[in-house]
């Protein structure tokens, strides 16, 4: 295959394509006969939780279940994507209250990150999703509030099929070696450094 040439469905290499845009052309097969990917972007640009929003859509549109897990630290109010989620029926789940975030106590940013992941791995081992999302589980990684072996065990006995999607900066080495798929966003260009603009709705919450 030529690099970058767009990838056919796996499932139906000889379909035809339809002169007609009809909603979901390719039947959804079971979910232990599908190749389930652990999807990682990284990488200092705007578009890591973005990107991960966007596959959440397009799983909810193939009749998937699918959910986020935040690490993000968040303030009590609702950002767009939390109440456009739950329009669509996808579970955004913020686990950041309370997550200090490089308080003075490396001790208890460790507990706290072991609490987030242990509902992360319950979610994954539930056998309930489909897709779902780790969005910002880099930084515990390469904070070392989480030890590698530890995570990549519980991605590994994942229900077979799950697709799993770890977002956030500084993604070390040891886990894009470990995912399938691995995208680095590259800022080239924020308002926020060439004109000090904020958050916008919409775009950023
Ligand atoms: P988004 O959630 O918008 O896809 P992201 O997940 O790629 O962003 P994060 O590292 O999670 O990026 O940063 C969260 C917020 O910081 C975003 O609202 C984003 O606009 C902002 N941001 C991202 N990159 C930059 C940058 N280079 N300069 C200033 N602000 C940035
Ligand atoms: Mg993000």
């Amino acid at each position: 295959m030529k690099e970058h040439e767009p990838m056919e469905a796996e499932r139906h290499p000889k379909a035809p394509v339809p002169k007609t845009r009809t909603p979901g052309p390719y039947p959804l097969p079971p979910r232990e006969r599908r190749t389930g990917l652990v999807l990682i972007y990284t990488g200092n640009g705007k578009g890591k939780t973005t990107a991960a929003l966007g596959l959440l859509l397009r799983a909810v549109g193939r009749g998937m279940q699918a959910a986020m897990y935040q690490f993000v630290k968040t303030t009590d109010v609702e950002r767009g994507e939390h109440v456009g989620a739950r329009r669509l029926g996808v579970e955004v789940v913020s686990m950041g209250a309370g997550f200090t975030w490089l308080s003075e106590s490396i001790e208890e940013d460790r507990r706290l990150a072991r609490e987030c992941w242990a509902r992360c791995a319950e979610a994954l081992h539930s056998g309930k999703y489909d897709l779902v999302v780790f969005d910002e589980l880099t930084y515990a990684l390469a904070y070392g509030w989480l030890d590698h072996d530890e995570v990549f065990s519980v991605l590994e006995a994942r229900p077979k099929g799950t697709h799993v999607v770890i977002t956030g900066r500084k993604a070390t080495e040891e886990l894009v070696e470990f995912g399938d798929l691995v995208s680095e966003v590259q800022e080239v260009k924020h308002p926020y450094r060439t004109r000090g603009l904020g958050a916008q709705p919409g775009i950023e919450l």
